[in-house]
């Protein structure tokens, strides 16, 4: 029964990557949480623009990145 388990938890894992990677690629920008009075004092994440770049999307680009070489 458990062994029946494992490539469906595998195949759950793999799909909920996927997803969030196509997530990623379709809105690359997030909302930034700090506080406004951080932003005030310069946001070293998001450049004080409120909005930075996902964590998936950043993965994605180093991937097109070094496949490029
Ligand atoms: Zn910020």
């Amino acid at each position: 029964m458990l062994v029946g388990l494992i490539p469906a938890a595998v195949l759950l894992v793999v799909l909920v990557a996927v997803g969030y990677l196509a997530w990623c690629w379709v809105f690359p920008f997030t909302r930034c949480r700090h506080s406004s009075e951080r932003h005030f004092l310069r946001c070293r994440r998001c450049q004080s623009t409120g909005t930075r770049l996902r964590a998936g999307r950043r993965l994605l680009n180093h991937i097109r990145a070094a496949r490029r070489h």
